[in-house]
C-alpha cells in the first residue's frame, strides 16, 4: 500500500521533546500487550499501568506515527455517523449511552492534558458550517437533537453571525459548539506515551508486531523478539494491514489530506476565524480547519480510497482553501502531509473482542481524536472486569467490505457520487 507522505508534516515539525523508546528485543512476559502507539492504544496502556498492570506497547514506527500523529487536531462531538443513526439501529436508552461516552471523551482529554501536563495548544469552540440554504433547518434540528440527549454549548449562527466569526461568504448557516475544540494531535499523543511510560508502561518503538496469536494465551511476534500476555490490545487501527484479518475486512484505509500555511500574523488568522475555533462543513467530502498556536491555516479535506498520493500535495490542497479564503491564494505553504483514517462500512466505531482475551478498537470513520483515547480508556475498563461501557460500544454490528480485493476501485466509484452530490445539492 502506498504510504501517505511520510514526509515532514507541521506537527513533526513543532513537537515537543519526548522520550525515545527502545526496540524490542529477546522474549518478554506482561498482562497486557497492546498493539499501536496512537490514542487508542496509548491511553489503553496509561489507564492499564496506572491501575497497576504490566504493559507492553509495541509501536511499528514511531509513537504517533498513525493517524493520531498526521489528524486535523479537531475534537468532534458524538459520533461520525450522527447520532440519528445510532438511534435508529440500538433505540433511544443505547443512544443516549453512546452520547455518554462521546461526551466523556470531550473531558478526558480535558482531564488527560491537565493531570500529565501535556503542552498541546488545548481550545475550545468548534463551528460548523453549511453551505447549501436547504441546511439551514437541518442545522437547527441537529441543536434540538443533540439538546434532547443533554447536549449544551450549541448556539445556531445564520449567515451573518456566521460572517462575523469567519472570513468566508462561502456559508448559508453555523452551529457554534462550545464544547468541542482542537489541539496539536502529536504533541498530545507524545504526551500520553511520556505519561503512560511514567505509570509503568513499557513502550517499544520500530517494533512491528509480525504475527499475532489471538487465542486464549495471546502473544505477538516481531523481527527480534515476541510478548506473550494475558491480554491483547489491538489498536493499529488503518495502518494494521491484515495482520488481524477480520479487522482488516471491515475496515477501509481513507487517505486525508492537511496542509499548513506560512505564519500569517495574529491579525490575518484572526480575521479568518475570530473565535479560533476548529471548523468544519457539513459535506459528506468534508474540509476541516482551524489555526495553529502560530497562526498559520491548517486546512485538511479530501478523502481518497485510491491510496495514490498526489505528488504535490500543497498544489492539490489550496484551491480547497482559497475557495473558502480566496484572501489566501498568495500565501506560501510550508508543509502538506497526508494520512490514513480508518472507516467502517456504516462509520460506527468497531469495538470489540476476539474470544476472550484480546480486544480491538477501531474504524472511528474521521472522529476519533476524542473517541479514539474513550475507547482505549474502555478496553482497559473492561480488562480490569468492568465492561458495561464497553459492551455499549461493543454492541454494533459490523460488515466486511464487498469486494474483496476489488474493493478499492468499487469506493472510489462511490467516492466520485458524493463529490458530484455535494457539487450539485
Ligand atoms: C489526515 C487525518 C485527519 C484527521 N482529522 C481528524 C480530526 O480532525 N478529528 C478527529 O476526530 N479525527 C481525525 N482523524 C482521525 C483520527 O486521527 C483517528 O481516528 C485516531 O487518531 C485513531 O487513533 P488510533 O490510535 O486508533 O490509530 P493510529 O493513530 O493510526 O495508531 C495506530 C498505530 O498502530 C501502529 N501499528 C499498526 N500496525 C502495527 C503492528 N503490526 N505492530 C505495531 N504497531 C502497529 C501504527 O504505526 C500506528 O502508530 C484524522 C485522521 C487523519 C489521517
Amino acid at each position: 500500500m502506498t504510504r501517505p507522505s511520510d514526509g515532514l508534516s507541521y506537527y513533526r515539525a513543532t513537537a515537543n521533546p519526548a522520550y525515545d523508546h527502545p526496540k524490542l528485543q529477546g522474549d518478554h512476559t506482561c498482562d497486557v500487550c497492546v498493539i499501536g502507539a496512537g490514542y487508542t492504544g496509548l491511553s489503553a496502556a496509561l489507564e492499564l499501568a496506572q491501575r497497576g498492570y504490566d504493559v507492553i506497547v509495541l509501536e511499528a514506527e514511531t509513537v504517533g506515527w498513525g493517524a493520531s500523529g498526521r489528524n486535523g487536531g479537531q475534537i468532534c462531538t458524538g459520533v461520525s455517523c450522527g447520532m440519528e443513526k445510532i438511534e435508529k439501529v440500538a433505540g433511544r436508552d443505547a443512544a443516549q449511552q453512546v452520547f455518554d461516552i462521546g461526551e466523556e471523551a470531550k473531558s478526558l482529554i480535558k482531564t488527560q492534558v491537565e493531570a500529565h501536563e501535556i503542552e498541546c495548544d488545548l481550545k475550545w469552540g468548534y463551528v460548523h458550517a453549511a453551505e447549501r440554504a436547504s441546511e439551514v433547518d437541518e442545522l437547527r434540528h441537529e441543536i434540538e437533537y443533540l439538546q434532547g440527549f443533554g447536549a449544551e454549548g450549541m448556539t445556531f449562527l445564520d449567515k451573518a453571525g456566521l460572517e462575523d466569526q469567519l472570513g468566508s461568504t462561502r456559508y448559508a448557516a453555523g452551529l457554534r459548539e462550545a464544547h468541542g475544540g482542537h489541539l496539536h494531535p502529536l504533541n498530545y499523543c507524545l504526551g500520553l506515551a511520556d505519561a503512560a511510560t511514567k505509570a509503568g508502561a513499557r513502550i517499544y518503538e520500530h517494533s512491528p508486531a509480525t504475527s499475532v496469536d489471538t487465542g486464549a494465551s495471546p502473544s505477538a511476534k516481531t523481527e527480534q523478539g515476541s510478548v506473550s500476555a494475558n491480554f491483547m490490545v489491538v489498536a493499529g487501527n488503518a495502518y494494521l494491514g491484515k495482520l488481524v484479518k477480520p479487522l482488516y475486512q471491515r475496515l477501509m484505509p481513507c487517505g486525508s489530506f492537511i496542509l499548513a500555511t506560512e505564519p500569517l500574523g495574529e491579525n490575518r488568522a484572526r480575521a479568518l476565524i475570530a473565535g479560533d475555533e476548529a471548523v468544519c462543513n457539513t459535506n459528506f467530502i468534508v474540509d476541516y480547519y482551524r489555526l495553529s498556536a502560530d497562526h498559520r491555516m491548517l486546512f485538511g479535506g479530501r478523502c481518497s480510497y485510491s491510496t495514490l498520493e498526489p505528488k504535490d500535495l500543497g498544489a492539490f490542497m489550496r484551491p480547497r482553501m482559497t475557495a473558502v479564503f480566496p484572501q489566501l491564494a498568495d500565501v506560501k505553504i510550508d508543509y502538506a502531509w497526508g494520512g490514513y483514517i480508518g472507516i467502517t462500512m456504516n462509520r460506527i466505531p468497531d469495538v470489540g473482542r476476539i474470544g476472550d482475551r484480546v480486544y480491538y478498537a477501531q474504524g472511528y470513520s474521521g472522529q476519533g481524536v476524542a473517541l479514539s483515547g474513550m475507547c482505549g480508556k474502555l478496553m482497559a475498563e473492561a480488562i480490569a472486569g468492568q465492561a458495561e461501557r464497553f459492551d455499549v460500544m461493543a454492541q454494533f454490528k459490523h460488515q466486511p467490505f464487498p469486494g474483496g480485493p476489488l474493493r478499492t476501485p468499487a469506493l472510489v466509484l462511490g467516492m466520485l457520487y458524493y463529490r458530484l452530490r455535494d457539487a450539485l445539492s
